[in-house]
């Protein structure tokens, strides 16, 4: 009886262990990620409704971890915006984004704009503007190919700083969009301050918009007040042929999702760009 409880606390205690182990284990390891070269980007068309042609790809970070396989951004970008890692895996992301995309342009594909994800951290890290001019002299890209993912909460914070930022990657010549519209800080009224370019209506509401015409009827909102303040419109998730179909109505300007393409490796992604001529009439 004794030996059965104390097997059963050794268990406790060793998977109690294996999980702060794990973490410890999981930042210290992200440590060495950029340096042992397991991240990668992959890239996932952006599509322009009426035409079919991509119009930008979207560079998503991936961590080929040596033990654990492949690790979701969903899980480590968290803990690098922690323990404040992100700032040099974010520049990593932006450079090779950025140099991927010039390389496509020097090989003679038809252009588009890449999609970089700044998370909170990074973009309120002092000298984000001067690091983002850098690499755009670094790798040569000119700054109207290189499109900025902010999600709406950074208008939850300072909001002068905010937008003293985003008037500086502005006034290089880089696009602003923001991501994941809907989810958060709704409030509408802060975007006419903000130079953005384009915003990115989350999955969520495009999953139910087939069944739903209230679901509908808020994209059609979006589409139609994003307009209006001369916004571009990105749907996100889009999965369907109805919701292309939908969106199409609505006239939404671009759409992203598994049914125009998951995201892909930056080979596969260059022939899908060299197919791209056919659309873009080049
Ligand atoms: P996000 O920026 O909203 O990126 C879109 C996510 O949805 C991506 O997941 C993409 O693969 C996925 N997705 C695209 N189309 C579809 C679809 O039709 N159906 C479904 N079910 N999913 C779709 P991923 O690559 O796992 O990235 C998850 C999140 O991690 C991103 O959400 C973003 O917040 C963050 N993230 C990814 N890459 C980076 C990065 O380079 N830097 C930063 N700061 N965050 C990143
Ligand atoms: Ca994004
Ligand atoms: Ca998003
Ligand atoms: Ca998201």
């Amino acid at each position: 009886v004794k030996e059965s409880g104390r097997s059963n606390h050794r268990f406790y205690d060793s998977e109690m262990d294996k999980k702060s182990y794990g973490k410890f284990e999981l930042e210290r390891d992200l440590r060495k990620a950029l340096e042992r070269e397991q991240l990668l980007l992959v890239y996932q068309p952006q599509v322009h409704v009426e035409s079919g042609a991509i119009v930008g790809v979207e560079a998503l970070v991936r961590w080929k971890h040596h033990e654990r396989g492949m690790i979701s951004p969903a899980d480590f970008i968290p803990i690098a915006e922690e323990t404040r890692l992100i700032i040099p895996i974010g520049e990593w992301i932006l450079y090779t984004a950025c140099r991927q995309n010039k390389a496509w342009q020097e090989a003679g594909l038809s252009p588009v704009h890449v999609s970089v994800n700044l998370s909170i951290h990074q973009f309120q890290s002092p000298g984000i503007v001067e690091n983002v001019a850098h690499i755009l002299r670094e790798t040569g890209l000119a700054p109207q190919w290189l499109e900025l993912e902010i999600t709406e909460s950074i208008a939850m914070h300072d909001v002068e700083q905010v937008i003293r930022t985003l008037q500086g990657l502005s006034d290089l010549g880089v696009k602003i969009s923001i991501d994941d519209f809907g989810t958060g800080y709704s409030s509408l009224s802060y975007l006419k301050n903000f130079p953005i370019e384009r915003l990115k209506v989350d999955k969520s509401f495009l999953d139910n918009m087939i069944e739903s015409p209230k679901e509908r009827a808020i994209v059609g909102s979006i589409i139609v007040m994003s307009h209006s303040l001369g916004l571009k419109v990105t749907a996100e998730g889009v999965e369907k042929v109805e919701q292309v179909q939908l969106l199409q109505e609505l006239s939404c300007d671009d759409a992203q999702g598994y049914y125009f393409s998951r995201p892909l490796l930056p080979d596969d992604c260059a022939k899908r760009l060299a197919e791209n001529a056919i659309y873009a009439g080049g």
